[in-house]
């Protein structure tokens, strides 16, 4: 399971696999009194050349796989929660898209999912606008532009 914790992408990547975690009280899966280092996986992240070591953890009891991610970016996403909601709220405003290093595909993808949650969860009559059923979205603990509902 992913586990989101306040850290700097910046640190992760100066400091490698020596930098300092601060592991879970608990097993967040079932609340085991302790979990277990289980070594370190390799994700990659916008702006950073190289992958970026995030530590996993190993509950003894649940058998659950726990990785580290940082609370600035969505599960699966490379590109940082406020990187992805600045570009809609650009488009929204300026009516189109910002220049940015990030690819029309990409865009476009994330559009697409993001037209089709808000569909699903706030009606095809929706009249907020992206931003806001981006925002609802989140709020709800769902990853606004993800394929998966
Ligand atoms: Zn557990």
């Amino acid at each position: 399971m992913i586990y989101f914790v306040p850290v700097q992408l910046k640190d992760i990547f100066e400091q490698g696999k020596n930098y300092s975690w601060v592991k879970p009280e608990v097993c967040p899966a079932c609340g085991h009194y302790k979990v277990w280092g289980h070594g370190f996986t390799a994700r990659y992240f916008r702006d950073f050349s190289d992958c970026l070591y995030l530590k996993c953890y190993r509950c003894p009891d649940c058998l659950c796989i726990i990785t580290l991610r940082p609370d600035t970016h969505f599960s699966r996403l490379r590109s940082s929660r406020e990187t992805i909601r600045t570009h809609f709220e650009q488009r929204q405003v300026k009516g189109r898209w910002p220049r940015s290093s990030l690819s029309r595909s990409c865009l476009r993808y994330w559009l697409a999912n993001l037209t089709r949650l808000t569909s699903v969860h706030l009606g095809c009559d929706w009249k907020g606008g992206l931003l806001a059923a981006f925002d609802w979205l989140l709020s709800m603990g769902k990853t606004p532009v993800s394929r998966v509902m």
